[in-house]
């Protein structure tokens, strides 16, 4: 699963931009469905059949990655951009970035006196061209850019860049490998645009039209030296949202899940996320209404270029999921 995360996190996949991420987990989740189509956003929907008795269950995790999009080339080759998502410029700034024909740059700064001053307006790119003419052989106005990091393997904890959501997406492709097949139709939705407004997983959610949604990303901890309080913490398991901006989950999908949980022993733990929102913020809006919630992955340093996961924590999601999905779903 190590490969798998190392692939899902490194691969280039800003919103709207998401073609060859997407390419890289169909290739891994194929094997595992019995179909798998792209629908015209730009959702993967991999379907895993039940036996006709059971509920549509929708999960949705987000293939999309925050990210920078070049509004203004200077004479001097030195790119102005803006945010793609949820990017600080206190957090941008000295980064790598990467786009998609591979060109990568730094991100410098304007001489700022004061740090109140410090905005991503007053940030650049540089790619190493000298003129205007040189940048716009390998970047034009509108093409986007990701973070570039490699994820590193610390053992029983790993970090690196995109960890939101790919490590949403491989916790369903590993749920898609490990799980039995049962009386629940399962949809897969590796879904596009999240970052900037939970947008694939609408359209996604239109046409499936599940009895439950299930998003699987991940969320803060407050475990870290004088951080925000929050009662998450790295390596104690699944988190089990209650609710954060975008949604108050459903009771019975929250019921199901701490039970799932406590019957089979997988740690869990509380979340109320005061700020954010996920895929299920859509889905449970859809048509009449659609029971939802969401398996977060506690995760440090959520939307910096390296974000950090916990290999046990990995395991109680898919655990809870694959336990989930195999039960009969009364809801
Ligand atoms: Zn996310």
């Amino acid at each position: 699963v190590k490969e798998m995360i190392k692939r899902f996190c490194e691969t280039f996949g800003p919103s709207g931009y998401e073609d060859k991420v997407r390419q890289v987990i169909l290739d891994e989740v194929t094997k595992y469905a019995d179909s798998v189509t792209v629908d015209p956003l730009g959702n993967l929907i991999a379907l895993k059949k039940g036996d006709g008795t059971g509920k549509k269950v929708m999960m949705a995790g987000h293939i999309d990655e925050i990210g920078v999009i070049v509004t203004f080339i200077d004479d001097n080759g030195f790119l102005r951009f803006a945010n793609v998502g949820g990017v600080s410029p206190a957090v941008a700034l000295g980064q790598r970035v990467l786009f998609e024909n591979g060109t990568t740059g730094i991100i410098g700064q304007e001489k700022i006196d004061d740090p109140k001053d410090l905005k991503l307006e007053r940030l650049f790119i540089d790619i190493g061209a000298s003129t205007k003419a040189e940048a716009q052989q390998k970047v034009s106005v509108g093409d986007m850019a990701g973070f570039y990091a490699p994820v590193v393997d610390l053992g029983k904890r790993m970090y690196g860049k995109s960890m939101d959501d790919r490590i949403g997406c491989v916790v369903m492709a590993e749920t898609m490998k490990r799980m039995k097949r049962s009386a629940n139709d399962c949809y897969f939705v590796f879904t596009v645009q999240e970052e900037v407004g939970l947008r694939g997983a609408k359209t996604a959610a239109y046409a499936i039209s599940p009895d439950m949604g299930i998003a699987l990303d991940v969320t803060r901890t407050g475990d870290t030296p004088k951080c925000a309080p929050m009662a998450i913490e790295l390596g104690k398991g699944v988190a089990i949202k209650v609710k954060d901006a975008s949604i108050i989950c459903h009771p019975a999908v929250k019921r199901l899940m701490v039970e799932t949980a406590k019957k089979n022993g997988i740690p869990y733990q509380m979340e109320v996320l005061e700020a954010g929102g996920t895929d299920s913020g859509s889905i449970h809006l859809t048509k009449e209404g659609v029971p939802s919630g969401v398996i977060s992955i506690p995760t440090r340093y959520v939307h910096m270029p390296v974000e950090m996961i916990d290999m046990g924590d990995l395991e109680a999601c898919v655990s809870l999921l694959v336990k989930m999905l195999e039960s009969k779903i009364e809801i």
